[in-house]
């Protein structure tokens, strides 16, 4: 029996604008999908693609929304096209639920600091609120004033403390290897997308800087969709994997590839509201593999702040997840 299907597409204003390689990303523009099953049961979804991710606009989310109508049937996936990989995983999660067994009760998250000198004065209240894991946008000034700054950073905080350094693919090769030479002796967890994807020869890049030096690399923009995930598994990276469930293609059979290959995973935040970051979030308390911190530090978020997930805390419980409640989202959406 076909179920009813609804949608409402929202744009949001940010608090602060979000500092983006591309300038700055003032409103969060996405759609809810809800889907009423025949025995009266409602699934939520939120298609959040992100701006200059490679993924689809949200104009082709509702255009395709639109063409399916008011009533769905088990063939509605299907007729998603693959490139619209946010809205994909929205259905997926408002027909077939978000529900997966947690593995954990609670779970770490790192913290998210401004870029530049902003960070000292935010980083010792948040190691004082007990965060351990930070991170910290690089490659927006000079390098050598950004490494001297990340320098006073790690004497400003408690020793034990651990840095997750992003470059968004700001830095060219010479830039990344400075830095990795750099940070091979501070505590710095991994450097996230030291040098852009999609140019020519930028896995090879990115596989020499992981051979070259010991501080782990991190996969971020390189791995939008499902065919990338794939791609780095069959060369064997050893590096993280940034995993942004709300735009990597069909998640939940790309975190099975990850979790068989045992590779090291970061569920971090696509800035979407709280439905999307609900199913996102359930999908990392379920994660087969080991818990490291979530990249979820991101609310509060939203001038309206109806829409946003957990307030940033050190540690995040399954109860804080479960908490959110897709329906007053939609709602509120109207
Ligand atoms: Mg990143």
């Amino acid at each position: 029996m076909d179920s009813q299907f609804a949608f409402r597409r929202y744009c949001l204003a940010f608090r602060h604008p979000v500092r983006t390689s591309h300038g700055p990303w003032t409103e969060r523009e996405g759609l809810y999908v809800r889907v009423e099953h025949p025995d009266g049961t409602v699934g939520l979804g939120e298609a959040a693609p992100v701006p200059g991710f490679g993924t689809e606009t949200v104009a082709e989310d509702e255009a395709c929304c639109r063409s399916l109508g008011g009533r769905l049937g088990d063939d509605a996936i299907s007729r998603v096209p693959g490139h619209l990989r946010a809205l994909r995983n929205a259905l997926a999660f408002a027909i077939g639920g978000s529900a997966d067994n947690p593995r954990h009760s609670s779970l770490g998250m790192a913290a998210l600091l401004p870029a530049g000198r902003a960070a000292l004065a935010e980083a010792p209240p948040k190691a004082d609120a007990g965060f351990r894991v930070f991170k910290w946008k690089v490659g927006m000034a000079a390098a050598e004033d950004e490494m001297s700054l990340l320098d006073d950073l790690i004497g400003a905080l408690p020793p034990g403390s651990r840095f997750r350094l992003d470059a968004n693919g700001a830095w060219d090769r010479r830039t990344a290897e400075k830095w990795l030479d750099r940070v091979s002796e501070r505590p710095v967890e991994f450097v996230e997308q030291p040098v852009a994807h999609g140019a020519k020869g930028a896995d090879d890049c990115l596989v020499g800087l992981a051979a070259d030096y010991p501080t782990p690399i991190a996969l971020d923009e390189s791995i939008a969709g499902e065919a990338d995930v794939g791609r780095w598994l069959d060369r064997g990276w050893r590096g993280y994997y940034v995993v942004k469930p709300a735009v990597v293609g069909d998640v939940r059979a790309v975190l099975a590839r990850l979790a068989k290959a045992h590779a090291r995973v970061v569920f971090s935040s696509a800035l979407e509201t709280g439905i999307g970051a609900q199913a996102a979030l359930r999908l990392a308390f379920a994660w087969q593999g080991k818990a490291l911190s979530l990249g979820f530090g991101v609310w509060p978020l939203f001038s309206d702040p109806r829409f946003d997930g957990p307030a940033a805390a050190p540690f995040l419980r399954i109860d804080d997840v479960n908490r959110i409640n897709p329906e007053a989202l939609w709602s509120a959406a109207s």
